[in-house]
């Protein structure tokens, strides 16, 4: 398995996009669920529960344990490492069965292997879809998966519902020998990142990376450039990465949004995002002008 803290070389390989699963991982649906024995997903909120081995964490592997909760039923999610592959959500009152550890997924410095965060982050944006698609948003009535696919459509009206997935932009905004950096309150202390949000109705990607910009800091920006994609399952976002470079405009931080927002030389630089996320991945290549 391959460390979160390596160097990435494309965006397709970053945590979360569905590359880095390939080799491990073949996707399915809970009608496809092939019977016996297997790996199981155990999601405590955004916590994996993993079972600690004398070479490390691994995914719990047999039938499912008598002594895990028995209000949960479980949902096949595909074939891992030639196995059946099924997510069981571990409510949050019931204590820990023996053995297992839980290991947060949103840790910034979560030292997890690519390949079991992938994995988990996969798990948490089912879960999510699963746990607000129960019943119909148009009518309330119940709703039943649709064969082979994570959709569903609604008993009573008809409505066909597909998991929601939110689009944001995230951008570096470079000039000359600097760049333009903000932290929000919740992110670990001394930490700052790039300028993001979710795009808004009538908006392409790059008018929302446009304007997040310019609401967040007050700076216009100038030859907006795309550099790749993240899924981000915590738990519906799609991050879509561009470099822009300042254009004019005074910093004004918008405090309702941000904690601070900086420009900071290239040489004096902040504590960074992960390597995991697409926002190190694009100070790492294009940090420079
Ligand atoms: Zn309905």
């Amino acid at each position: 398995m391959s460390s979160t803290d390596a160097y990435f070389s494309s965006p397709l390989h970053l945590p979360f996009n569905s590359s880095c699963l390939q080799k491990h991982f073949q996707p399915g649906t809970p009608d496809q669920e092939p019977g016996g024995a297997g790996y199981w997903v155990l999601l405590r909120g955004s916590e994996l529960l993993l079972q600690q081995h004398a070479d490390g964490v691994q995914l719990p592997y047999g039938m499912r344990s008598p002594d895990w909760p028995l209000l949960v039923g479980e949902l096949s999610i595909g074939i891992w490492q030639d196995a059946p592959c099924r997510l069981l959500n571990w409510p949050e009152n019931i204590p820990l069965a023996e053995g297992l550890v839980p290991c947060q997924l949103r840790d910034w410095g979560t030292s997890l292997p690519i390949e079991l965060l992938s994995l988990g982050g996969l798990a948490n944006q089912i879960w999510h879809w699963e746990s607000n698609s129960r019943f119909c948003s148009r009518c309330g009535g119940p709703m039943l998966r649709l064969p082979r696919e994570w959709g569903k459509r609604c008993e009573a009206c008809a409505a066909v519902h597909f998991p929601h997935i939110h689009p944001c932009a995230i951008t570096l905004v470079r000039r000359p020998g600097e760049v333009l950096l903000t932290r929000k309150a919740e992110w670990p202390d001394g930490h700052y990142s790039l300028v993001a949000g979710f795009v808004n109705f009538g908006e392409c990607l790059e008018e929302a990376a446009v304007r997040e910009i310019a609401e967040e800091t007050g700076v216009r920006v100038n030859n907006l450039r795309y550099v790749g994609s993240q899924c981000w399952p915590f738990p519906t976002q799609l991050m879509a990465g561009f470099i822009a470079d300042y254009a004019g405009g005074e910093l004004v931080v918008d405090y309702g949004e941000l904690a601070d927002a900086r420009w900071f030389s290239v040489d004096a630089l902040p504590l960074m995002p992960p390597r995991r996320s697409i926002s190190r991945y694009i100070l790492d290549h294009y940090l420079h002008m």
